[in-house]
């Protein structure tokens, strides 16, 4: 990603996302963004500096080895946000107050920030990342687990329609609460999380969680397959956060019979930028990257081989594709082989390479970035093979 100009480290941890980067960034965060809208969640926007006050009321302030603290100058202190808890309950609890207002399912795409202490994976494990992390309050367990079980869906399919098959495991919900909760993890070598899959079904255990399985062993859910070893890069995740915060902040409502309850609060994680990281990991040969077309920040690579009239040729061509609503990068350097635009085309990873030459006449050489053979053709007939 580096090396095609997507990011550019900082410092380990940190990096700048260019236009390229950013452009695969927003197209992951809009399929985020369309299935949280289509299970009911409102999109807002948090801060990250934090009072630390509100994590001293939860707690998180001392019991939080990640949490960047700050100090201003005239001494008070700050926190910035490795979640948003601390600030989203109080949110809701300026709102919510019959249980008439609930369910209310809130989120937003931000940045995170945690001082983890190795961050030798690239975007896979920021210091600085961006995540989508969406709360929800529930009147009572009954509608909390409707909507849980909704929200899994969702996050399968908002793998999905990025190309990964993520499996879900059912793992202990570590420091937040000792509820199950899900975590959604990619099979990858570039993934810190230790697993026992099964490959006959979607069953998965996180080794550090479930010492009662082994490698080996028949998988407890289908018991078709044995479990195997891998690593895995955990791209999501949704925990049953129960009263913790609601009674953190007092936030509680009223309920039909005029009795004050906590809400039921559950809270779901997404990391945007290490799944960029873990769709490049799997997707990808010794060329360079290969996006699948969702996410791809454009689905076409023209280029222009030198030659009488193919300037305008491929500027006709680049209008058209525009016009139709085509995403074209056009590769238009002039001091640069032919031979390093075939190689960057590669590199960088785009679905379609389109070639126009004074060869071709009419014809357009479209490549297609997964297969070894081009195919000359029309305008119209590679319209129709994007459609
Ligand atoms: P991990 O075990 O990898 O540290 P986590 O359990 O700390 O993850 P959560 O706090 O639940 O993660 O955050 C929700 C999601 O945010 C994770 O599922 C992951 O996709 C992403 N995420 C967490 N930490 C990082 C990080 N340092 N860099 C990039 N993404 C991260
Ligand atoms: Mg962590």
């Amino acid at each position: 990603m580096v090396q095609a100009g997507y990011v550019r480290q900082v410092m380990a941890g940190v990096y700048d996302y260019l236009p390229l980067g950013l452009m695969v960034l927003n197209k992951i965060s809009n399929i985020v963004r369309e299935e949280m809208n289509n299970i009911g969640g409102q999109e807002v926007l948090m801060p990250v500096l934090h009072p630390a006050s509100l994590w001293k009321q939860t707690g998180g302030w001392d019991k939080i080895d990640v949490l960047f603290k700050m100090k201003s100058r005239i001494g008070k202190d700050y926190a910035l946000a490795q979640s948003n808890e601390e600030t989203v309950t109080p949110l809701a609890k300026e709102w919510i107050h019959t249980v008439k207002d609930l369910p209310l399912a809130i989120y937003h795409i931000n940045w995170k920030f945690r001082d983890e202490l190795r961050s030798k994976s690239g975007i896979l494990r920021g210091r600085e990342f961006l995540m989508k992390d969406l709360y929800s309050w529930h009147k009572n367990q009954q509608d909390f687990e409707i909507f849980y079980q909704k929200a899994k869906q969702a996050y399968l399919k908002i793998f999905k329609r990025m190309g990964l098959k993520a499996k879900a495991t059912e793992a202990s919900g570590g420091g937040f609460t000792e509820k199950l909760s899900y975590e959604f993890e990619v099979l990858t070598d570039a993934g810190e999380a230790r697993i026992l899959y099964c490959d006959s079904c979607d069953y998965c255990v996180n080794v550090d969680d479930i010492k009662t399985y082994q490698e080996g062993d028949l998988c407890p859910r289908c018991k078709k397959d044995k479990l195997q070893p891998a690593k895995a890069a955990e791209v999501g995740n949704v925990f049953d956060l129960g009263q913790k915060y609601t009674k953190a902040f007092d936030f509680y409502v009223v309920n039909e019979q005029g009795e004050k309850i906590y809400p039921i609060m559950g809270c779901y994680g997404l990391g945007t930028t290490r799944l960029m990281g873990v769709i490049v990991e799997k997707c990808n040969d010794e060329k360079g990257i290969i996006w699948p077309e969702q996410i791809a920040p454009f689905q076409v690579y023209l280029i222009n081989i030198p030659g009488s009239g193919v300037d305008g040729k491929a500027k006709k061509i680049y209008d058209e594709l525009m016009e139709k609503g085509i995403e074209v990068f056009w590769d238009d350097r002039k001091d640069v082989s032919v031979g390093e635009k075939f190689s960057d085309a590669d590199l960088i990873g785009l679905p379609w390479r389109v070639i126009v030459s004074s060869k071709t006449g009419d014809k357009l050489e479209v490549k297609k970035r997964t297969e070894e053979k081009a195919e000359l053709m029309d305008l119209e007939s590679f319209l129709k093979l994007l459609q």
